[in-house]
């Protein structure tokens, strides 16, 4: 489905963006890996998916905290493969403390890599796609960009602040061939949850198996996590023909979350 088309997607080296990138090197995608991690892990993850799937696999390592390196990540995928087709923008971190307890060191960072990194990805991927007449652009946003929750001020702003961009972006490239939107996930079983997890278990004095219960009981009516393999056939979804006309909206895949 999506063979000579060429993927970024931005924290792919873990969780939710490794579950999408290997999504689309399935459908056939050549696909731009990028985040953080141990260097030969990496490399392991890269061969992986290029033996599995047969498809050209890179690895990038721009840091989305910082806007040159966003811009750069874009500008050296179309000099490597002369075109870009989809930009996944999933790069996430999460800091919870309350609000006047918040360190505004991770304010800045959580606003620069949840939200402003999007913005200068698809400032510098728009021009390509619409001069290729197709492209797709999904925003990985969350349940908390369409509801608040407690001890999250940075997350939730960001994760808003995201589903307004995928809006706007949607509204300005209307007609173009090119679509923006956004994915909202619940809980899904990640490091970025597993650290939440942690938290409840040491605070509770509980296990972890009944921290994680605890933790879905609150908030996601289904009571099971939601998996990267699930959000990636979301993306793919987004990618394909029958969603030529989505654009400018949030889809959730929360269990049932946001329906309350
Ligand atoms: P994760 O911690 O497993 O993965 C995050 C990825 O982002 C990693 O590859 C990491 O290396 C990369 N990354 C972090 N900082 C970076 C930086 N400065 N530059 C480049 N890469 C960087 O987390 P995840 O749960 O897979 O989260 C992925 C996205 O999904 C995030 O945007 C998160 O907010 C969102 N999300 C997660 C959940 C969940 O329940 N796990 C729910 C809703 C939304």
């Amino acid at each position: 489905m999506l063979k000579g088309k060429v993927a970024i997607v931005t924290g792919s080296t873990s969780g939710i963006g490794l579950g999408i990138a290997s999504e689309l090197a399935r459908l056939r995608a050549d696909i731009v890996l990028n985040g953080f991690g141990d260097a030969g892990e990496i490399e392991q993850i890269r061969g992986g998916i290029t033996r599995e799937y047969g498809v050209r696999v890179a690895y990038d390592g721009a840091d989305m905290s910082k806007e040159e390196a966003v811009r750069g990540l874009i500008a050296a995928t179309v000099e490597k493969y002369g075109r870009l087709d989809i930009l996944v923008n999933n790069a996430g971190i999460q800091f919870t403390a309350p609000v006047e307890e918040f360190p505004a060191a991770k304010w800045n960072a959580i606003l620069a890599i949840n939200l402003s990194a999007a913005f200068h990805g698809i400032a510098a991927a728009v021009p390509q796609m619409r001069k290729q007449g197709w492209g797709r652009i999904v925003n990985i946003a969350s349940a908390h960009g369409l509801v608040a929750s407690t001890h999250k001020a940075a997350y939730v702003a960001a994760k808003h602040g995201l589903i307004g961009l995928t809006k706007v972006v949607g509204l300005e490239t209307a007609g173009s061939g090119v679509t923006c939107n956004a994915v909202c996930p619940g809980w899904v079983r990640t490091p970025l949850v597993d650290k939440q997890i942690d938290d409840i278990a040491a605070q509770r004095g509980i296990s972890q198996q009944d921290a994680a219960k605890e933790l879905l009981a609150e908030k996601q009516p289904s009571l099971q996590f939601v998996s990267p393999a699930q959000l990636g056939g979301t993306v793919a979804f987004l990618c394909s023909g029958a969603a030529d006309q989505i654009t400018g909206t949030a889809i959730s895949v929360d269990g049932g979350w946001t329906a309350q």
